[in-house]
């Protein structure tokens, strides 16, 4: 379980998080949806700064490293989980013993032929799929992404977020997406001007009531 109490955020004057409490029970996968500056992505980094070490988080940024291969990415997800050694070993001469286990998640992505393509030849889709393996390699309990899908072409959107979803983790995503958000998490916060305006369970809710957290903005 993760919470925050009354949790202010300010950068500089402007309060970005106005007072904001929320529990996250474990298992859940939590949906946060509002309009550009509601402060979606504030909130996110506050839940895993709460929750560190250990999460897994899929940056808006990615954080690749376009040099290295798809699967050297990938395997950095676990880099902490691993002895040096075996890192070292793993970046000069990657073991199928190593391979293995990226390959699969991959191939749930259907990027199973990018296993060793630098990451600096991929698509802005491609290498936003390859955070997602990242994160979903990582072994955590907690899955949170900044914006996941963003790049991500329809078909593998879904493929995605069914993937991230599925997994027995606690998951926090931030949608631009409300109809995605709806399909895919059990729970809805809705953000509006650094406030929570809307907390409800998926299942309760239409695309309609969504919309009116972006009408407050
Ligand atoms: P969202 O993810 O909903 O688009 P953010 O959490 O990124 O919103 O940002 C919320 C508000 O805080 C926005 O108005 C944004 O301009 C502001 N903000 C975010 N990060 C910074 C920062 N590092 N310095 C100053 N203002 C920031």
């Amino acid at each position: 379980m993760v919470e925050l109490v009354d949790h202010s955020v300010k950068y500089g004057d402007f309060v970005a998080l106005k007072g904001i409490s929320i529990k996250i029970e474990r298992g859940e996968k939590l949906g946060i949806v509002g309009s550009s500056g509601a402060g979606k992505s504030t909130l996110l980094r506050e839940i895993y700064r709460k929750i560190t070490p250990g999460a897994s988080l899929i940056h808006q940024h990615l954080a690749l490293v376009p040099q290295l291969s798809v699967f050297h990415n990938v395997f950095m997800g676990r880099l902490d989980q691993n002895s040096s050694v075996q890192n070292l070993v793993n970046l000069v001469y990657p073991r199928s013993v190593y391979k293995e286990p990226v390959l699969e998640v991959l191939s749930q992505l259907g990027m199973a032929d990018k296993l060793l393509s630098p990451v600096s030849l991929l698509s802005g889709g491609e290498q936003q799929r390859v955070a997602i393996a990242r994160a979903v390699f990582r072994d955590s309990g907690y899955l949170l992404g900044d914006e996941p899908v963003a790049s991500v072409d329809p078909y593998n959107s879904d493929v995605a977020l069914e993937l991230m979803t599925n997994l027995n983790r606690t998951v926090v995503l931030t949608l631009h997406k409300v109809d995605l958000a709806l399909k895919y998490c059990t729970r809805i916060v809705g953000m509006s001007k650094g406030e929570i305006v809307l907390d409800a369970a998926a299942a309760s809710l239409s695309e309609s009531d969504i919309a009116s957290v972006y009408r407050t903005c």
